[in-house]
C-alpha cells in the first residue's frame, strides 16, 4: 500500500494552517546573529534575538571554541555516564556553580532538555507540582513527563497559589512550585520573594526557570535569584546557555544532593550525548567574561532603557516589562502581523506575537534589545517605528 506513505492526514492539517493564515516559511539568516543581519537577502536591524549580550559571534567565544575543538575534538563521542564526560564539562560545572553562588550546577544539552529531564527526576507519584499559567512550553512538557499531580495557578497570583497550597499541602508528600524567573512575552519578573515565603510557610520546594534572567538580571547576569538576594532559598534554578550566554545548553543550579541525584537519574544525561567541546569552550569563556566585568550587562540595560524610553515618548504601549524584553502592544492580531511586516519592509526585524502564544486582543511585536546594538541602530529602529506607527494610525 503506497497510500500510507502519502501522510494524507498531515497534508490536511497543513491545508488547515494555510486556510487560517498561520502557515509560514522559516526566515533564513545569511551569516552570524548580530545587531544587523542579512535576513532573506535583505539587511535589517535585528530586534528579535535572545543574544542579549552580543556573545553569539564574539571573537573571544569563537577563539575559545576553536581551542576546545583542537584539544577535545568536534564531538564528545558518548553520553556522560559512559565516556562522554570530558574534563571541560566538569570545569564548566564548577565555574557555573561559582558564578551562580550555589553549591553545584548540573549541565544539560539545552534549556529545554534541562526542564524535560529535571522535573521528572525530582518528582514522583504522590507529589504535587504547582505551575504558573504562563510558564514556558518546556516546563509544561517537563511536567507532563512527571508522575506527580499537577495544578496551574493564575499568572503571578500569590493568593491563588496560597489557596492551592492551603487546600492541597496535606494530601501530598512533596510540593514543587515552578515559575519562570522572567516571563518571555511580557518581560515581567516573577514575584520571587513572596513565592519563596509561601513555599517556606507550606514546606514546599521552589523551581525557577531563569532562561531570560540568566546573563540579564542580578550582578553581572547572575540571574533572578541573585537579583532578589535569595541564594540558598530556591531549591532548583534553571539557566540557559543558549540566550544571553550566546551558545547552546542548559543547567540547573542547586545543592550537591541535587547534583548527585541528577547525575544518576536525569534521562537526557543518561541517554543523550553530552555537549560538544566547541560549545563548552565558548561557554566557559562567556562565564569568565561575566565574572571579570559588568560592562556587558551594563550596556544591555543602558540600551534597553534608552530604546524603551524613546518608544514610550512616541506614545507606544510597552506594557509592564521590567527587563530588556520590550513588547509593543498593538492589540488586534491581524494589525499586529501587518505592523511587523511593515517594520520589516522598512528594515527592522521584530517578530509579531499573537494568540495563542499571548491572550486574544493583546497582539504585540516583541523587541529584544541587546548590548551589541549601537545607539545609531536603535535610533534608526525608533524612526522606523514612528513612521510605520503613523502610517498605520497606531500613533496619533
Ligand atoms: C528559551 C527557554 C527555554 C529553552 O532554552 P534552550 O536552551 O533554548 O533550549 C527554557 N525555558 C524558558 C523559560 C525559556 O525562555
Amino acid at each position: 500500500m503506497a497510500n500510507v506513505h502519502e501522510l494524507k492526514y498531515l497534508k490536511e492539517k497543513i491545508e488547515e494552517l494555510k486556510e487560517s493564515g498561520v502557515y509560514r516559511k522559516l526566515p533564513v539568516l545569511e551569516g552570524a546573529n548580530e545587531a544587523e543581519v542579512i535576513l532573506d537577502g535583505k539587511k535589517v536591524i535585528n530586534l528579535s534575538s535572545n543574544n542579549y549580550l552580543g556573545f553569539s559571534n564574539h571573537p573571544r567565544l569563537k577563539r575559545a571554541a576553536i581551542e576546545a575543538v583542537e584539544k577535545y575534538g568536534a564531538g564528545a563521542g558518548a553520553v556522560r555516564t559512559i565516556v562522554g564526560n570530558m574534563s571541560i564539562h566538569e570545569e564548566l560545572e564548577e565555574l557555573l556553580a561559582e558564578f551562580k553562588r550555589e553549591e553545584a550546577v548540573f549541565i544539560y544539552q539545552s534549556g529545554f532538555n534541562c526542564n524535560a529531564g529535571t522535573i521528572q527526576a525530582i518528582t514522583e507519584a504522590g507529589d504535587l507540582i504547582l505551575s504558573d499559567e504562563l510558564n514556558h512550553a518546556s516546563i509544561i512538557d517537563g511536567t507532563r513527563l512527571s508522575k506527580a499531580d499537577k495544578m496551574i495557578y493564575k499568572h503571578s497570583d500569590l493568593d491563588h497559589l496560597e489557596q492551592l497550597l492551603k487546600e492541597n499541602r496535606d494530601k501530598y508528600r512533596n510540593v514543587l512550585i515552578i515559575t519562570d524567573g522572567v516571563f518571555s512575552m511580557d518581560g515581567d519578573i516573577a514575584k520571587l520573594p513572596e513565592i519563596v515565603e509561601l513555599a517556606e510557610k507550606y514546606e514546599a520546594m521552589t523551581y525557577v526557570d531563569d532562561a531570560h534572567g540568566s546573563g540579564v538580571l542580578g550582578e553581572s547576569g547572575r540571574g533572578t535569584v541573585d537579583h532578589f538576594g535569595l541564594h540558598g532559598r530556591v531549591d532548583f534554578t534553571i539557566g540557559t546557555l543558549s540566550k544571553a550566554i550566546g551558545v547552546i545548553g542548559g543547567y540547573v543550579a542547586g545543592s550537591k544532593t541535587m547534583y548527585e541525584w541528577l547525575n544518576h537519574r536525569a534521562r537526557p544525561v543518561l541517554f543523550s550525548t553530552s555537549l560538544p567541546p566547541a560549545a563548552v569552550g565558548a561557554i566557559v569563556e562567556a562565564i569568565r567574561m561575566l565574572m571579570e566585568s559588568t560592562e556587558y550587562t551594563d550596556r544591555l540595560w543602558e540600551n534597553a532603557k534608552y530604546f524603551k524610553e524613546k518608544l514610550g515618548t512616541l506614545g507606544f504601549n510597552t506594557g509592564n516589562s521590567e527587563t530588556p524584553i520590550t513588547p509593543v502592544i498593538i492589540g488586534d492580531e491581524a494589525k499586529t502581523m501587518e505592523f511587523s511586516r511593515k517594520l520589516l519592509e522598512n528594515g527592522v526585524f521584530v517578530s509579531g506575537i499573537v494568540f495563542p502564544t499571548v491572550p486574544r486582543g493583546t497582539g504585540r511585536v516583541r523587541c529584544m534589545v541587546t548590548a551589541a546594538h549601537t545607539k545609531e541602530q536603535l535610533d534608526r529602529a525608533v524612526d522606523v517605528f514612528e513612521k510605520v506607527g503613523k502610517e498605520m494610525k497606531i500613533l496619533g
